[in-house]
């Protein structure tokens, strides 16, 4: 049995529908994935019964935009209450403040003669979590850019004319909200970011676990983040961050998880739900006797 714990749909940054990935997913053989949309739940109850109609186990993430000593990294929250309200105003918050970037960036491209409107790509990317790729789309669609590639490198990487720094939540404070909501939070993609010399700052934040395997860690960096994950006692997590078409090809089905992985992250998940009292910790009937 195998799982991806890392994928993206059309709520944020993604191409695939709910459906469209549960349907990807039982194709390829999966027995339990993550939805990890970042800064959003929305697609959340639509993979949940997506994949419960299909056999698949799913759990509700998201994947937050944290920073810490100056550098992006992103924290993993699995296993959410989505109705947690003070997860819901945080997302609220952070759903603004993208869609305020996405303001500025389309106002520094219209300065630079590209009257490309805001509302077109809010109306493009149809979610409440844009980013850059949909600005990237919208470009493209206007025949702007031959493609996304073209859009990044031209007008939206970092210190291009229509860039703009991304507000970021502190790590300690995205690990302490997906934990309010009832969540463990692991840190994404460590091969990506030059963020190792963190990890000690993150485990005392009390991060709970590390994405060892990624579609973009070579084996060598996998099990350098598995010594690691072992050292501290940290929780392994993996998964392809599929975003459908977006990176040119689906990488779902292109790096699976032993399901053993999950079994530990659902009994962190029970063991967590337990201290905080909002689940039994023995049966009633046992507790009594
Ligand atoms: P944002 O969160 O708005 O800063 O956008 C980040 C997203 O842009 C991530 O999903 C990246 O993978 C994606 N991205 C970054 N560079 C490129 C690129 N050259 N082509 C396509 N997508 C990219
Ligand atoms: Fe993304
Ligand atoms: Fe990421
Ligand atoms: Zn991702």
């Amino acid at each position: 049995m195998f799982a991806d714990l890392h994928l993206h749909t059309h709520f944020s940054d993604g191409t695939y529908s709910p459906e469209e990935l549960a349907a990807h997913a039982r194709r390829c053989e999966l027995a339990a994935v993550a939805l990890t949309d970042h800064d959003t739940v929305e697609g959340c109850p639509r993979m949940d019964a997506a994949c419960a109609s299909l056999g698949i186990e799913f759990i509700a993430a998201t994947e937050l935009t944290a920073e810490l000593g100056h550098f992006e990294l992103h924290i993993l929250g699995y296993g959410l209450d989505i109705e947690n309200a003070r997860l819901r105003n945080e997302l609220a918050r952070y759903q603004v403040i993208r869609q305020n970037r996405i303001r500025e960036m389309c106002a520094r491209l219209n300065r630079a003669g590209i009257p490309l409107a805001a509302e077109t790509v809010f109306g493009l990317a149809n979610c409440k979590a844009p980013g850059r790729p949909h600005i990237a789309r919208a470009l493209v669609q206007a025949g702007y850019c031959a493609n996304l590639d073209e859009a990044f490198q031209r007008y939206l990487k970092m210190h291009r004319i229509a860039w703009v720094p991304k507000a970021k939540v502190h790590a300690r404070d995205a690990i302490a909200l997906i934990q309010h909501a009832g969540g463990v939070a692991v840190m994404a993609h460590p091969g990506l970011n030059r963020s190792d010399d963190f990890i000690p700052e993150l485990v005392a934040s009390g991060l709970d676990g590390i994405e060892c395997f990624h579609s973009r860690h070579s084996t060598a960096t996998s099990e350098k983040y598995l010594t690691i994950a072992d050292r501290h006692g940290l929780l392994v997590t993996g998964g392809s961050d599929c975003h459908g078409m977006n990176k040119g090809r689906p990488l779902i089905g292109t790096l699976k998880i032993p399901y053993e992985h999950v079994r530990r992250l659902n009994e962190r998940l029970a063991s967590s739900r337990r201290a905080r009292g909002t689940a039994p910790a023995l049966p009633a009937a046992a507790a009594l006797s």
